[in-house]
């Protein structure tokens, strides 16, 4: 049985390379029918913060990301990692320390000096209890001194570190809390996670955490680091490349969809497929597919999939995602009418729209209403001369039935006889049934608007 996790630390928001290490931990647990789960690293109190767990949440939950059970808080373990911790005292995998900041300091100091290793050796490892003073104390780990630990990572290969590069670390501290690496260690086996998938910077924690593992006679879980994203330049994604947040990216309008593809590219591949469904990518994600060096972050290709997604979706979920982003913009919500016209006209709206806005930009003529404002380029297509020839146009348009074929015949007859390209004729229909130079096929409108509703606007444009 596979559980997987995501670990955020609450102390911003969700970045675009957690979105995908939860992305990743989600896509295996879907794939072996395991269980996703999400716990929430909120032991440092001073950073975290309830505004960044619940931004967290919500970027994971508009990326479809959904976690089972509960939420977990690490804060909220804190007594259960410091029983662990005095299970490892009481079983002398652990000692009482009782060396103070200003020691510790100073054994650092004197190494340096001495050009020796600063790893702290605490002179507290094999003293005898009934020498110890009545004094606060941490707990420390007893690290082996010899042999190596090697981290079989799926995606790293081995990685292997001598102990003695290793200190005793500290488990619990003086004031009784518990360090974070105690506590993803005991939180993990308590939340039964078989596979640790996380960023790569986390590896040197790794070999610590085992440590903790091997003490308590624990299943080590299976590992997989993954490298980081970086810029297109090659170097670490930062905001000079372009939004780092997940809510930017919901806020720009890109479809979820697309961002999971996208991202589930992004040091991850199948073979030579680049547009896959969620389907899909439950059905092929593996640990082999996941790729040794950074990944580069291409806006051009995340725009290009969300495009594809959007080319895709249905049409009334692409109504829903209009209507959501319409409202979180504050613009007026859609009525019944314009409703079912954007559904009727949703066939030409979602090619090649890469983002909902883009999608509302090419909807305008429906989302308009007469008398239409044309804007300053389809003006230009209003001039006297389109208008006379919109006023000759209109009576052929009265007698036709309205249907694909017979409006363009009706339009390539009418060029022809006013020997004009159909070019000619197509700037002044947008400018008249949109109000606007870029727009769906003239037809496409025509057709969506029906017979009463175009001819009033071309009549409209017309005078
Ligand atoms: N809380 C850590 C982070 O946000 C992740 C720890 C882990 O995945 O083990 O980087």
């Amino acid at each position: 049985h596979v559980v997987t996790r995501f670990a955020p630390s609450p102390t911003g928001f969700l970045h675009i390379g957690g979105a995908r290490t939860a992305l990743f931990n989600w896509l295996y647990a879907r794939r072996h029918g395991g269980e996703f789960k999400l716990r929430i690293e909120d032991t440092d109190r001073a950073r975290s913060t309830e505004a960044a767990t619940q931004a967290i949440l919500s970027g994971l939950q508009w990326l479809g990301l959904n976690w089972d059970g509960d939420a977990i808080s690490q804060a909220g373990n804190a007594a259960r990692h410091a029983e662990v911790a005095h299970e490892l005292l009481a079983a002398g995998k652990a000692y009482k320390c009782f060396s103070t900041q200003e020691e510790i300091a100073a054994f650092r100091e004197l190494a340096q000096a001495e050009k020796r290793s600063t790893l702290f050796q605490s002179p507290w490892r094999d003293t005898d209890p009934a020498d110890h003073p009545d004094a606060p104390y941490a707990i420390r780990l007893r690290t082996p001194t010899e042999g190596t630990t090697v981290i079989r990572d799926q995606v790293q290969g081995d990685v292997t570190i001598r102990n003695d590069q290793l200190d005793d670390m500290i488990l619990l501290r003086s004031d009784g809390t518990p360090v974070y690496m105690l506590a993803v260690v005991v939180d993990d086996h308590d939340m039964g996670v078989t596979h640790v998938i996380r960023g790569d910077d986390h590896l040197n924690n790794t070999a610590r955490q085992m440590g903790v593992y091997t003490a308590l006679g624990w299943d080590v879980p299976v590992w997989a680091h993954i490298p980081l994203i970086h810029g297109p330049d090659g170097k670490k994604l930062s905001k000079r490349h372009g939004a780092l947040g997940v809510e930017e990216y919901r806020a720009t309008g890109y479809p979820a969809a697309g961002m999971r593809n996208y991202l589930a590219r992004l040091g991850w591949s199948h073979g030579d497929d680049e547009f896959f469904t969620d389907a899909q990518a439950q059905e092929w994600f593996d640990l082999k597919g996941i790729g040794k060096s950074p990944s580069r972050f291409d806006f051009k290709k995340l725009e290009n999939l969300c495009g594809q997604h959007i080319a895709a979706a249905d049409d009334a979920a692409l109504l829903h995602n209009i209507a959501d982003f319409l409202a979180a913009t504050g613009q007026a919500a859609l009525t019944a009418d314009k409703a079912a016209l954007l559904e009727k006209g949703m066939y030409c709206l979602k090619e090649r729209a890469k983002t909902f806005p883009e999608l509302i930009e090419k909807a305008h003529f429906i989302l308009s209403d007469r008398p239409l404002h044309p804007d300053e380029k389809a003006l230009k297509n209003l001039d006297n001369v389109s208008r006379g020839i919109l006023k000759e146009l209109t009576p052929h348009l009265h007698n036709a039935r309205w249907n694909r074929e017979e409006l363009e015949a009706v339009a390539n007859r009418f060029a022809d006889e006013h020997d004009m390209k159909f070019g000619k004729l197509a700037g002044p229909l947008r400018a008249a049934l949109a109000g606007r130079s870029v727009t769906p096929s003239v037809f496409d409108m025509m057709l969506v608007l029906g017979q009463e509703e175009s001819i009033a606007r071309l009549n409209d444009a017309a005078c």
